[in-house]
């Protein structure tokens, strides 16, 4: 069997020419006589490695000069307590609950401080981003906390929200790297790369320097305070070493591409085939309001379980897999992330014509 059309919402579909490399460079990595896996943390060849990711993913992002660019562990989920623990000095913040990481982070928040819930798209399931241009936020909030990109609802922020002066917080893990973006709007960029940037187990976090301080609340431990972290360069216990070495081929392949206009424009090329096809359709249906969608997560139903049953079935049988929607959604999802090529797509909505006419 050859590879499949991998849709999953993550761990995901990465660059073939990524794992060739990595495969190449298994048993011997440029001449040490050792995997990647095999080798110390202070090493040199790591400390290249680590340098060298660092450097292209501030190449990629514009990351300017006082922000911090941090290789943490424990999935986007651990950041849920980090981000209060890290930044709750007046123990209040404004959190925008669009779907259930963003409920996640704010029901993690609460154990900490005030989370107050200022917007939210919960009465119609989570399908559209709420208007954020005028929020009743607290002028003493710490923060205000988004989800970028809806993972699970598949909708997007086409515009940040008005924090009104506030430092916003934000989780990218399903849209990193995905097109580009201006870091200065942003107190907190972090995201898990299992969904777009490489395997699981490293969070890359990007955080504003001034944030990044002792005042943390108390009890918070050494390993969840950033400044820890960024004092050490990442290197102050054993990072996920192999993850980030990926991590960093995954931002060459980015550059080489063209970098994150480029990323931006395959990615619209692919989510159009899809859209396209889904708002023509008499049997397939999307499940977010067009301005609200993303290029990532494109979820859609039939209607009838039964049949979104019969389609995830004949569509993995015929090697486009991962395509069950999340489970507390139900119908399909097809994650499209930088990874995925075009044909994929192509080939996707060419299996859902056919399916299509043989279902009418
Ligand atoms: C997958 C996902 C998470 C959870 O990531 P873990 O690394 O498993 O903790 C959080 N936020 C978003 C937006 C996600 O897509």
């Amino acid at each position: 069997m050859g590879r499949v059309y991998n849709f999953s919402a993550g761990p995901a579909v990465l660059p073939e020419e990524v794992l060739k490399e990595a495969a190449d460079e298994m048993l011997d990595y440029k001449g040490t006589g050792m995997s990647v896996m095999e080798m110390s943390h202070r090493s040199k060849a790591f400390d290249d490695i680590i340098k060298e990711a660092e450097k292209d993913i501030r190449e990629l992002m514009g990351i300017p000069d006082n922000y911090k660019v941090l290789f943490l562990q424990g999935g986007a989920s651990q950041q849920f307590s980090a981000v209060p623990m890290n930044l709750m000095k007046n123990k209040k913040a404004a959190y925008i609950i669009t779907g259930q990481w963003a409920k996640k982070a704010y029901q993690e928040a609460q154990k900490y401080g005030e989370a107050i819930a200022v917007a939210s798209s919960a009465d119609k399931t989570f399908s559209y981003i709420p208007d954020c241009s005028d929020l009743d936020i607290p002028e003493d909030a710490d923060y205000v906390y988004i989800c970028e990109n809806n993972t699970i609802y598949g909708t997007k922020y086409k515009t940040l929200p008005n924090t009104k002066g506030h430092t916003l917080v934000a989780d990218v893990s399903s849209c990193f790297l995905s097109e580009p973006v201006d870091v200065t709007k942003y107190g907190v960029i972090y995201g898990g790369v299992q969904k777009n940037v490489g395997p699981a187990g490293v969070v890359i976090a990007i955080i504003r320097e001034d944030l990044i301080t002792d005042d943390v609340l108390d009890g918070t431990p050494t390993m969840l305070k950033w400044k820890t972290q960024a004092d050490a360069d990442s290197l102050y216990n054993t990072p996920p070493c192999y993850g980030i070495y990926i991590c960093g081929k995954v931002f060459k392949w980015i550059k080489k591409m063209g970098g994150l206009e480029a990323m931006k424009a395959h990615n619209e090329k692919k989510a159009k085939i899809l859209y396209d096809y889904l708002d023509q359709s008499k049997l397939f249906k999307g499940t977010v309001v067009p301005e609200d969608r993303s290029l990532m997560n494109v979820p859609f139903v039939t209607g009838d379980a039964e049949l979104d049953k019969k389609f995830v079935a004949e569509a993995t049988a015929a090697g486009f897999v991962n395509l069950k929607g999340h489970r507390t959604v139900g119908g399909m999802r097809a994650s499209i992330y930088n990874a995925m090529p075009i044909e994929g797509v192509e080939k996707l909505v060419e299996f859902m014509k056919k399916f299509e006419a043989e279902n009418a």
